[in-house]
């Protein structure tokens, strides 16, 4: 096989055992890499109904035939678990040189199991795997450890670790790497921590083998040069996704005082525009030459990496409105784990549960200085920080009243950046995601708001299916960053040439879409398994408050989502994904892509139909 190494690595804690596993070609073509094979092996290692943090869990991260190659930003890798968060498939993806160093040291996948029994460092050098002593590090923050690792294993190694939060089995820890790049949104970083490990590092010195070596040299040289000639590159450069701040307040779609509005009365102060004027530098993924994360100075001084969502999650949805401050919440957040857009989410659904008097605690909307010391509360899991530490569903459910309604999540993982008051194609894309409410899978906001955002058409139907796949689908399992296609306009035949080069396999955009169809019906699968009877449709409708209150400002005042027409979409959804009116796979579709095994595990938990 070339493009692929064809080797996973299975690390067992409880054993301090690690194998290498030759996989067949069978993996790599049915399920590509990143995403398509951490739900494969997820699927067929864990028994349903396990505890997600504990050892029975367990942590895979994966990579694709494009990782690591001169590519594009190709420097990525999927992390992902049973997600403690949501009790469904949860997984998250992280630019790191560790995805580039994997690959490099010979493996595709790495699998890590059981639980150590004090905290330690899985070091993978080459063919060789060390679980070391890390109790001189548990406790410390994910900077100071990225910091002392760099010190033992050079700045070249590939380093993921966990902060404080991680450690205290926070739902929504992360996983961070080189000073502030995350991913494992549903608590990846939490299964990590239960499994007491801090860190693992990749250091790797084999070349990676391509089918095509010459063609594949020439090809990204070409792709490189391509990416500098895109009309919107050197906007980009100045802004990455922070330019979405403006375009989301223009379009009455910034998340605002935990999701009741899309206008925020100082957008324009966390905008592009502002950080540009204190913006340091740009830091991004490895393989890439469009990184986006705008380093700024933060109200700390201390350097903070910006993007479209941190901001807007720890800015106008809890109705801060200074930049500096929430470059200084951000870099608490990434220096204790802890994923910023669930963080923000958290703490806007706090402050409306104070003001609404729900909870005794005082906590007001935009004040810095009492909101850093709650995010540090729950990263150490203290008085109500222990509580919201479980997520807005577990938080909603404690406090009662009518906060249902109102707390942003959809099957437990919070609602990334974007109000859906008026755009019922990007709630659905939410609702149908394969972790739970995550903009990653289907983006489709910009496009209906191009399009015409009051109907609730076939054609967004359509729309939210092909961006599943070539965003949830395909980009996640090869694997590569969506931006440069869907913000650049890098075109899509760039990735089959790729594929080419790397493999030696002629696949069209059709093939791969089968291949993330078989994805994204596995990953249903998987939810559904755990659900059982459960699961139903409402397992995919977003929260009543975009159904039922109305905005009250901005150009849009009264607007609201139509919940008899969102439910026939959301049928009409199933329809077109060969699932049944529950939203669970038929019989028909899951053996369609092969997943016999599917219909087998399913039918002992729910009713399967032809
Ligand atoms: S565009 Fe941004 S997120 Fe994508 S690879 Fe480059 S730096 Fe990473």
């Amino acid at each position: 096989m070339f493009g692929w190494n064809g080797k996973l690595l299975r690390v067992n804690l409880f054993k301090k055992r690690a194998s290498a596993e030759q996989y067949g070609a069978s993996l790599a073509k049915h399920f590509m890499g990143g995403r398509g094979f951490a739900v494969k092996i997820l699927w067929d290692d864990l028994k349903p109904g396990i505890n997600p943090l504990y050892p029975e869990n367990k942590l895979v991260f994966a990579t694709g035939p494009l990782t690591g190659f001169a590519l594009p930003s190709s420097g990525k890798m999927v992390v992902a678990a049973k997600s403690p968060l949501t009790g469904g498939y949860g997984d998250g993806n992280i630019g790191t040189r560790a995805a580039v160093q994997m690959r490099k040291a010979g493996y595709d996948a790495v699998i890590v199991e059981g639980k150590a029994s004090k905290p330690i460092v899985l070091l993978i050098r080459d063919q060789n795997a060390d679980i070391l002593d890390a109790t001189d590090l548990w406790g410390l923050n994910s900077f100071e450890t990225e910091k002392k690792l760099k010190e033992t294993y050079g700045s070249a190694a590939g380093i993921l670790i966990i902060g404080p939060a991680g450690e205290n089995l926070v739902k929504f820890a992360n996983i961070v790497s080189q000073e502030g790049r995350a991913g494992g949104r549903p608590g990846i970083g939490a299964v990590m921590g239960s499994k007491n490990l801090k860190a693992v590092v990749f250091i790797g010195s084999s070349e990676l083998s391509a089918a095509y070596p010459k063609e594949m040299k020439e090809l990204g040289a070409e792709a490189y040069r391509e990416v500098l000639t895109k009309p919107a590159y050197a906007f980009w450069k100045r802004q990455g996704t922070m330019m979405t701040i403006e375009w989301s307040q223009e379009n009455s779609v910034l998340p605002t005082f935990n999701y009741r509005e899309g206008v925020f009365d100082k957008a324009e102060a966390i905008g592009g525009f502002s950080m540009e004027k204190f913006k340091v530098s740009n830091r991004g993924c490895p393989q890439c030459n469009m990184t986006c994360g705008n380093v700024v100075k933060g109200s700390d001084r201390k350097e903070s990496e910006l993007d479209y969502e941190n901001v807007a999650m720890l800015g106008s949805n809890i109705g801060l409105g200074n930049l500096k401050q929430v470059a200084a919440l951000n870099r608490v957040a990434d220096e204790l784990g802890l994923d910023t857009i669930s963080l923000g989410n958290v703490l806007g659904f706090a402050m409306e549960a104070s003001e609404k008097g729900l909870i005794k605690e005082k906590i007001r909307w935009g004040k810095f200085k009492d909101t850093k010391a709650l995010v540090e509360d729950i990263a150490y899991r203290r008085g109500l920080g222990d509580m919201l530490a479980e997520g807005v569903r577990y938080f909603s459910e404690k406090v009662g009243g009518n906060s249902r309604r109102w707390a942003m999540h959809v099957k437990g993982l919070e609602i990334s950046a974007y109000n859906c008051h008026s755009t019922p194609a990007m709630a659905l894309a939410f609702a149908t995601s394969s972790i739970g409410a995550h903009h990653k899978d289907a983006w489709v906001i910009s496009w209906e708001v191009q399009f015409g955002r009051e109907s609730y058409t076939e054609a967004k139907v359509d729309k939210i299916i092909e961006f599943q796949r070539i965003r949830g689908g395909v980009f996640e399992s090869l694997t590569v960053c969506r931006l440069p296609w869907i913000e650049l306009g890098f075109e899509l035949e760039w990735y089959t040439r790729f594929l080419h080069a790397a493999t030696g396999l002629e696949m069209t955009w059709n093939d791969l879409n089968i291949i993330a169809d078989r994805i994204f019906n596995l990953t249903r699968a998987f939810w559904v398994r755990e659900y059982g009877k459960d699961w139903g449709k409402e397992m995919d409708v977003p929260p009543g408050r975009w159904f039922e209150e109305p905005l009250t400002k901005g150009p849009l005042k009264g607007a609201k989502l139509d919940k008899t027409k969102y439910e026939v979409m959301l049928q009409r959804y199933y329809h077109k994904r060969g699932w049944d009116e529950r939203g669970i796979p038929t019989k028909t579709t899951l053996k369609k892509l092969g997943l016999e095994d599917a219909v087998k595990q399913l039918q002992k938990r729910v009713k399967l139909y032809e």
